[in-house]
C-alpha cells in the first residue's frame, strides 16, 4: 500500500509508476505492507507508456501475477520479468516478445511443454508434424492424435521454430521470431494452465 501516492506533493510521485524497479522500505501491515520509502533502480516507464508496449507489459505483469504465489521468492521469474520489461521498452514490435517470454515463464514454473517429444508416446517430434493438445500438457504426434479433435497443427518448420524459441537464454538462435501457428499454440498452452484467457490479451 502506497499512502498518499496520488497527491502531487507525495515523495512517491513518479517513483511507483508501472514497470519501475524500485527498492522499497515497508512496514508490515495487517493485510497489506505499507511502503515508507521507494528508491528507483530502473525506470522504463517513459518508454513503456507507448500503447503497443504498454499492452504487452500489462500482459507480462498479469501472467506473472497470476502464475506466482504472493510472498514466495522466485528469483528466476524476477530476472525474467525485469529482462522482458527492458526488452519491451526497447522494442518496436513488442508483441513478438510474448511467445518466448511465455515459454520461459512456463519453464521457470516447471510446467513447460516438452518440445522434442510427443507427450503421450514420447516419440521424437523434430522434423515431424505435431498437434497442440493442451489437456495432455503439450504437443502430440500423428499416431496419438484423434482425427475428430480440432487441434492446432504444426508442421516440421513450426516444430523447429518452437525448439528455437525454447532454447535457453544466450543461445545464438534465441532472437528468433515465433511463426503465427507457434505463437497461437503457446498462447493456448498458457490459457490452459491459467484456466482462462488473460484479460490483457484482449
Ligand atoms: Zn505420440
Amino acid at each position: 500500500m502506497a499512502k498518499g501516492v496520488r497527491r502531487a506533493k507525495s515523495h512517491f510521485a513518479g517513483r511507483l509508476e508501472f514497470g519501475n524497479e524500485v527498492e522499497l522500505q515497508m512496514h508490515h501491515g495487517r493485510s497489506l505492507d505499507v511502503i515508507v520509502n521507494a528508491d528507483i533502480l530502473h525506470a522504463p516507464w517513459e518508454r513503456l507508456v507507448e500503447p503497443e508496449r504498454f499492452a504487452v507489459a500489462q500482459l507480462v505483469a498479469e501472467l506473472i501475477d497470476a502464475f506466482c504465489e504472493p510472498d514466495l521468492a522466485l528469483p528466476e521469474v524476477y530476472a525474467l520479468l525485469t529482462g522482458v520489461l527492458s526488452a519491451v521498452a526497447a522494442s518496436n514490435d513488442p508483441r513478438a516478445l510474448v511467445p518466448r517470454f511465455s515459454l520461459r515463464l512456463l519453464s521457470s514454473l516447471g510446467v513447460e511443454p516438452p518440445i522434442d517429444a510427443c507427450v503421450l508416446c514420447q516419440k521424437d517430434l523434430i522434423d515431424g508434424h505435431a498437434w497442440v493438445d493442451s489437456q495432455a500438457g503439450g504437443f502430440i504426434c500423428a499416431r496419438c492424435r484423434e482425427s475428430w479433435r480440432d487441434l492446432i497443427e504444426l508442421d516440421a518448420e513450426d516444430v523447429r521454430n518452437l525448439a528455437d524459441l525454447g532454447a535457453p537464454r544466450g543461445v545464438a538462435r534465441a532472437r528468433v521470431q515465433a511463426r503465427p501457428r507457434v505463437a497461437a499454440a503457446i498462447e493456448e498452452i498458457v490459457v490452459h494452465h491459467l484456466g482462462r484467457k488473460p484479460k490483457a490479451a484482449s
